[in-house]
């Protein structure tokens, strides 16, 4: 391409990428004997749902969300394995820091899908093509084998239903040029945002086809409300929403204004207490380390003042915060009345080492 936005906007180059069957090809990867096999991932028998079934299940007509008990009466053979999240984050953040590697914005929806723009970085390669099919191949290097499946085109939406249109390993190239042909043979229930009920409103106006939903006048749309105009738009491949990075946080940190005013360590010292353990565990949480601590003392006459230091190691426990703010304490003028006390972790690290990423080659 590149891949002209339809309204004029410059061109971007947009990627939905979304792992095949997440959880239930991890359980493959990680066990050789559960390859090909039908393999179901979710809650107990009794009262569980399928959260992830394998290809090899989907014949039997087996998906998410479905009960499980009724899962396993169309497959009585099939394996059942409770979901093990804390490995599937794990290669999660493998797949999302190849995905960094492509693209400056990553925008993550769930553990095992994402919108990239490439827009800056689609000229490395010889075209989108190239750029999923070298997408694809990293993300199966970077794993030991798992596959993805890919769709770009110049907006989010049409990229969307471009990963989905020819799983599992797709990768579906749609041309600006070509996207409201690509979406019109295509069922309302398509349009990204509508649910069953919103589907049924918009079949109910006699539009069963995103094609339909694109050429309807305004007077048909108007039962939909502020909606019609939307999925209109969706409909013309007409969506300039961008793809935003959520940003990891630059800090953690715990404050409180407090009823009285206090005054003199003995006092200050139980806050920083309960503000340690908060910290900590907003750290574990996030999966960060903090490399410094920060103490703010916010007087009664509304005077901050912050005094930092860098800790001897990176931690997310609450004894090394204590300590570093009490120290810091001697920084602060204590015989006054302060009315908000505050601690907070910085320098963040991630908890594991990053991963390690093969090199993968550019074309
Ligand atoms: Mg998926």
């Amino acid at each position: 391409m590149p891949l002209d936005a339809a309204d004029g906007s410059p061109p971007r180059v947009i990627v939905h990428a979304d792992m095949d069957a997440f959880y239930a090809s991890v359980e493959q990867l990680d066990d050789p004997a559960l390859r090909g096999r039908p393999l179901l991932i979710g809650g107990p028998v009794e009262r569980g749902v399928v959260a992830t079934a394998s290809y090899e299940a989907r014949p039997y007509g087996v998906g998410s969300a479905m009960p499980m008990a009724l899962a396993l009466r169309r497959i009585p053979h099939a394996v059942v394995l409770r979901p093990r999240f804390e490995r599937y984050k794990e290669v999660s953040r493998q797949v999302m820091a190849v995905f960094a590697t492509f693209a400056p914005e990553v925008e993550s929806l769930s553990l095992d899908e994402a919108f990239l723009d490439a827009s800056t970085t689609a000229d490395r390669f010889a075209g989108p093509a190239a750029l999923g099919r070298a997408l694809k191949d990293a993300v199966r290097a970077a794993t030991g084998g798992l596959t993805v499946s890919v769709g770009v085109s110049a907006t989010k939406f049409v990229a969307k239903v471009a990963s989905d249109f020819h799983k599992p390993d797709g990768l579906t190239i749609v041309p600006p040029g070509e996207a409201r042909a690509f979406l019109a043979p295509l069922s309302v229930s398509r349009l990204w945002g509508a649910g069953p009920k919103t589907a049924a409103r918009i079949e109910a106006l006699g539009l069963r086809t995103i094609g339909q939903v694109a050429a309807a006048d305004d007077t048909t749309l108007a039962p939909l409300g502020r909606l019609g105009p939307h999925f209109r738009d969706l409909a013309r491949a007409l969506d300039p929403r961008p793809v935003v990075s959520h940003r990891e946080p630059k800090s953690i940190g715990w404050e409180r204004t407090l009823t009285t005013d206090v005054r003199g360590r003995a006092a200050i010292e139980p806050i920083l207490e309960t503000a340690a353990d908060e910290v900590a565990r907003r750290l574990q949480r996030k999966g960060r380390l903090a490399g410094g601590a920060r103490v703010k003392l916010k007087s009664a006459d509304f005077r901050i003042t912050t005094r930092q230091c860098a800790l001897t190691a990176p931690t997310d426990a609450a004894p090394p915060l204590l300590a570093a703010a009490r120290r810091l304490l001697d920084g602060f003028e204590l015989e006054q009345p302060y009315r908000l006390v505050g601690l907070t972790g910085y320098d963040l690290v991630p908890a594991r080492a990053p991963v390690q990423l093969p090199l993968f080659p550019r074309i």
